[in-house]
Parts: C-alpha cells; structure tokens; sequence
C-alpha cells in the first residue's frame, strides 16, 4: 500500500541519485588496503606538481585570521580575477569548487516540472546529479562516435523548456574541445530561454588557447555562462574553489541566493595566490603540455588508441589483444598506479590517466608494457 507521508527519518527517494557521484579512488584508501609505501595517483586530473608555493604561504598567513568569518561575496577575489582575465567585476561569482556554481545556476533557472536541463552523453556526472536535486529533468545528446561534440545534434535538442545547457570544453573524459567558433554559432542558434554554460574546468591547458576559449567572450554574448576552477591548473582541488562570468541580473541573484560564506578564507586567499604565481603556472603549463604529449605517444607505441586532448589527461583504449580496460585498471593497482577507468561515464572500454610528473608518466608506461609483457 502507498504510504501517504514520508517518515521522519526518510529523505525523499526522487531526489536520490541511482548511482552517486564515483570519485578516482583516494591514494590513502590504496596505501591502506595493499599496504604499498610508494602509490602515484593520476586519477583526478590534480596539479601533478602540488599547490603553487605562494598559495601554501598565503595559506599560512591566513591561518591567524581562521576566527574570522570571510566576506560576503568574496569581493577581493572577485576584483582580482575581474582584472586577471580583463571581465566586468559584475559578471563574476566565486563559489565552493565549479560543483556550487553548477547546483546553484540549476536551483536558479530550473522551474521544476517545466523545464529541463541538457547536457551530452556521456559527461560530467555532476550536472545530471544537481538536476535530480532541483527536481530538473536531464536531457542528454550522444556525443559523436569519435566523442567529439554534436553541434547540430545539440542544437536541435534545445527548445522552449530548455533552461541550461551544459558544454564541457575541454571535454571529460574525452579531452576533446568544441571550437570558440562552434560555441559561438552554438550561442546564437539557440532559443531565447536557454542559457549556454560552458564549463572550462580544463581551459588552461588548451592549446591554442585563442582558438577554443569563452570566457574573455563571455561579456559580450547574453545568453551565456562560463564556468573556470581553480581545482586543476591551479593545485588547489582540496580547499574547493570555482568561479564562473554570468549574465549580470544572473550574477547578482547568484550572491545573494549562494550561502554567504560557502566560501572559507584559506580558499578565498590561496586563490588570489595562485592567480599570479607566475612561476609555478608556466611551470605546470609545461608539465602538462610536455607530460600530454609524452603519455600519448607512449599509449600509441603499446597499442592504445589515445584521443587528442586538450586538457591535463588522456583518455585512451587498450588494443584488442591484452588485457580489457578493466583488468589493466586492477593491474595496476596492485602496483600502486591509481588511473581511472570510465565505467562510471558508461565507457566500460575506456581508461582515463591523468598527466603526472615526468617520472610518474615513465613508471607508468613502464607498467603498462610489463603488462602487455612487452620490453
Ligand atoms: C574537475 C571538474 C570540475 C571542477 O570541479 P570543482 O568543483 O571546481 O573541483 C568541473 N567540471 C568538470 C567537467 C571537471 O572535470
């Protein structure tokens, strides 16, 4: 019999994921249960080379000031990065990681029974997750066979009841990128009720940037959000830290409907660190740009298919002779190589490696090729 009330003690099933969001696994969770002293994590796309060193000193200066509540809004991030990336100050948000500003931009535009949100298949977990919570329908288009992105496709699914429209570029896991010019005929075709939200997560490491970025763009088309992090190029995924340029009227509800102080000091500080560590930024850049090119080619030399990325990861498939994606994740494993394999995006084929520092790139190539028993 249906039960008319909801028990005390029991959420609302409707707004539970089937599946909840699936995080690379944690080097201490590995270093625990195989009892190995040396583990190389190259799982979720973190700065390979820790956090920028003037982060971590601002960090320590902020450390006397943790009695103190941050200010509403963080306004001195909010300058900076106005000034950073030459945007209207009134454009910017700050949020805790891009996973705030996604939930709060759904909670925001989304009526609820009425609209929906789209996105691609298969993509970023989080937005079909923040949807279910908001009571959003979640629409999602088949990206190309090549994983590349369906602009028409895409396109041609928005309508009256579209709300938001997600476009990871760089994408993950695929680390392909739609281009500016692709994303700009995107904008313009779609219906006056849809906002696009482009989420650059993987910007930074795009090459050339000229040709793939949105977010200097962003001031000047109205129906378009984009979303940047500082959990990637940045270093600094473990204090949460996202920003996004927003239509104005859009940015303004966003302050005031955010939780005043979602964002903690250390967070706020370390970012405005970060911006202009100059050393440490091209210093990545490198890592990143060199580390990509070394890792693909070494996954072409065994055998694996591995798709062109802009970001700071590859996603590559394993040749058809040899062990299947899975069993080479658990194989490496039991030598303390953490890489993520994509069942959860639906690519049970699939396996995606972070870029890591030169000699974590060459342990792991040498790892493979122990596997496939090749010297
Ligand atoms: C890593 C990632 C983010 C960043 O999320 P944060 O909450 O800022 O750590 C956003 N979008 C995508 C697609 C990502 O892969």
């Amino acid at each position: 019999m249906r039960r008319e009330y909801l028990p005390a003690g029991n959420p609302r099933p409707e707004l539970l994921p089937d599946k909840p969001y699936s995080a690379g696994l944690s080097i201490d969770e590995i270093r625990e249960s195989l009892g190995l002293s040396r583990i190389i994590k190259l799982a979720s796309n973190e700065n390979p080379l820790g956090p920028s060193p003037a982060a971590l000193r601002a960090i320590a200066e902020t450390s006397a000031e943790a009695h103190r509540y941050p200010r509403p809004g963080n306004p001195r991030l909010r300058q900076a990065l106005a000034g950073h990336f030459g945007l209207p100050e009134e454009n910017l948000v700050i949020g805790n990681g891009s996973d705030e500003i996604i939930d709060l931009l759904i909670r925001l535009k989304v009526r609820p029974g009425r609209d929906h949100v789209l996105a691609c298949r298969p993509c970023f977990s989080v937005y079909g997750l923040q949807s279910r919570l908001a009571e959003a329908e979640f629409r999602q288009v088949d990206l190309h066979e090549d994983f590349s992105f369906p602009g028409a496709a895409f396109a041609a699914a928005a309508d009256e009841n579209t709300a938001l429209a997600f476009v990871t570029s760089p994408n993950n896991p695929s680390g392909l990128s739609p281009s500016a010019d692709e994303l700009l005929r995107l904008a313009a075709g779609l219906p006056p009720n849809c906002l696009l939200v482009v989420d650059e997560a993987y910007m930074d490491f795009a090459e050339p940037l000229k040709m793939y970025e949105m977010l200097r763009r962003q001031p000047s088309l109205p129906n378009m959000a984009v979303m940047r992090t500082f959990s990637k190029f940045y270093g600094l995924a473990g204090l949460r830290l996202g920003f996004a340029a927003l239509p104005p009227e859009l940015a303004k509800a966003f302050l005031s409907a955010r939780l005043p102080f979602s964002v903690n000091v250390m967070a706020e500080t370390a970012g405005l660190a970060a911006l202009t560590d100059r050393e440490f930024l091209e210093k990545t850049l490198a890592v990143v740009r060199q580390g990509r090119a070394f890792l693909s080619q070494g996954l072409r030399d065994l055998g694996f298919q591995v798709w062109p990325s802009q970001a700071n990861f590859v996603m590559a498939r394993p040749p058809d002779h040899g062990p299947e994606a899975e069993e080479i994740f658990e194989l490496l494993l039991k030598k303390g190589l953490i890489i993520r394999h994509l069942k959860s995006f639906g690519l049970n084929s699939h396996l995606r490696i972070s870029v890591g520092l030169p000699e974590e790139n060459q342990v792991l190539l040498a790892a493979l090729a122990e596997i496939f028993n090749i010297q």
